[in-house]
């Protein structure tokens, strides 16, 4: 059987497969329980993952197609938190959605100042 089930961003192959929807639903409970005004500022960050519509493999939690792997929406996200200067968030969001991406990103060495 030939498939496809590589993340057309970091081109790894999906070993999660949850779609960002379903990973955004759960990022977006995280945040409502910290910060609720940054919720539709993490919303239109993922928008730029999901933007990305190829059918490659299917999302374990929705059965929707997915081509992203969770790290690099979760690497969206953290990006974003970490140039917007909410380090303790980065910092939780790492503990609470890490999908293997210390060893994905090298984020055992977080950027000067974290922690
Ligand atoms: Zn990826
Ligand atoms: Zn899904």
């Amino acid at each position: 059987m030939a498939y496809e089930d590589k993340c057309i961003i970091c081109d790894e192959a999906i070993t999660n497969p949850v779609c960002p929807h379903c990973l955004e639903r759960q990022v977006m409970y995280w945040v409502a329980d910290r910060k609720p005004s940054l919720i539709p500022l993490l919303k239109s960050v993922g928008d730029s993952v999901k933007a990305f519509d190829h059918e490659n493999t299917f999302c374990a939690v929705c059965g929707d197609d997915m081509n992203i792997c969770p790290h690099c929406y979760c690497n969206e996200i953290y990006t974003w938190l970490i140039e917007n200067e909410y380090p303790e968030m980065a910092r939780e969001f790492l503990e609470s959605f890490n999908f293997e991406l210390d060893y994905k990103f090298d984020f055992k060495t977080p950027p000067t100042g974290i922690i």
